[in-house]
Formats: structure tokens, sequence, C-alpha cells
């Protein structure tokens, strides 16, 4: 069997730790570009708001920015900022148990990681969260997020069939919905914004921890 793993929400919790900090570094980005807001905190929190609500980080920016009157132009800086590294002793927390259950699938089941992103970011979140690379046989980072091509790829260079994969990912359009269109398996993780959407009826099992993984496979 061959399981991929998405990162962001999946493996590590993106939303509860990284999203927060990377919000605020993008609303003193604005601050220091001239944007003109009252209360720092307010606004932080009326942005944090708007990103709970919005399908990704990208658009609640630009909603925030829309509300606020700031120039669009804004928007770049922002998203550089999104992915910029992080400060040295940042540290990433996993979701609860994924240590463990990467080690517990990787023993008898090969295992892929396939997140969307920037790939030094991306890299950098996996080694901050302290997960060994070496539970991977192998690593793919699609810049645009379009992960089909790449599900196809490890079938390919695994030769095994849709069957014999299990997708697990927090978001159905971008993680799991290539994977069903290929006849894998999907485990829709509902973590991070995964948490709100409703489950699709063709996902094939819906989890909230990952330690839910052991009864699947
Ligand atoms: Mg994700």
């Amino acid at each position: 069997m061959l399981i991929i793993f998405d990162l962001d929400d999946t493996l590590i919790d993106t939303s509860g730790a990284i999203t927060p900090y990377k919000l605020r570094k993008c609303l003193e980005g604005f601050v220091a570009a001239g944007l003109q807001l009252g209360d720092f905190e307010t606004h932080l929190q009326q942005l944090i708001q708007i990103n709970e609500e919005a399908s990704g980080s990208k658009e609640a920016l630009r909603e925030f920015l829309l509300r606020q009157g700031g120039s669009s132009t804004l928007l770049s800086a922002a998203l550089q900022e999104m992915t910029r590294p992080l400060p040295a002793g940042f540290v990433v927390p996993t979701t609860p148990h994924a240590k463990e259950i990467l080690k517990i699938c990787s023993q008898k089941h090969r295992v892929a990681l396939v997140t969307g992103g920037h790939p030094p970011f991306q890299m950098e979140k996996l080694e901050k969260a302290g997960i060994d690379r070496s539970f991977f046989s192998k690593i793919a980072i699609p810049e645009d997020s379009i992960k089909k091509p790449f599900y196809e790829a490890l079938l390919r260079e695994f030769s095994i069939r849709p069957q014999e994969v299990v997708v697990c990912g927090d978001r159905i359009a971008m993680d799991l919905a290539p994977a069903h269109a290929l006849g894998c398996q999907t485990v829709h993780m509902r973590w991070g914004r995964g948490k709100k959407l409703a489950t699709e009826q063709w996902v094939t099992h819906s989890i909230v921890e990952l330690s839910e993984l052991t009864r699947i496979i």
C-alpha cells in the first residue's frame, strides 16, 4: 500500500501555529507600508477572523485590504511574507500523533508527501516540526498546489494500482478530489480549514486525528 500525506493541517498544525504568526507579520508590513489602522491587535483579530472564513490566506489578505481601503499593491509583499523563513527558534507543532503514525505507516507501507507551496518553506516547516524526511519514499512540492500529476507519477513510479493508494489531506478540492478522480482511497483530515468543510459523499474516510488511520490501513 502507498500512503500519500499532505503537510499543512494534516501532519503539522499550520492553522494553529504558523498562520497566526504570519498574519501578524503581514499586518505589521501593511502598517510599515503606510496603511492607517487603529488598534493593531483589534485589526489582527479581524484579519484572523476573515482568514477563518476564507478559502485561503491569500483571499483573506485581499479581503482585509479591501475592507480597510488599503491598496492592492500591498498584497504581493504580504504574500512574500507568508513564505519567508520562520525565526530560528520557531517550533512547528505536529498534529496529534503525527510522528508515531508516520513511523507505523512507514514500517508496513510506502509513505509519500505531496504538499503544495513554496518548496524551501515547505521543507523548513517539515524540519522545524522535527519530522524525519526518511519516513517518505518520495517528497513532491507542487508550487501551484495542483497535485494530480504528482499522484499519477507516484502510481507509475511505484507500479501500484489506485485501489492500493490512500491519500490523506485536509482540503477536499486540492488534496482529495484529484486522488478520487484517479480511483485512490481518500481520507479527509478534519483539521484547520478542513474542520469546517462538509465532507463529500465520495470521501472514503473522515478523521479528526491521524491516530484513526491505524484502523483504516
Ligand atoms: Mg493541507
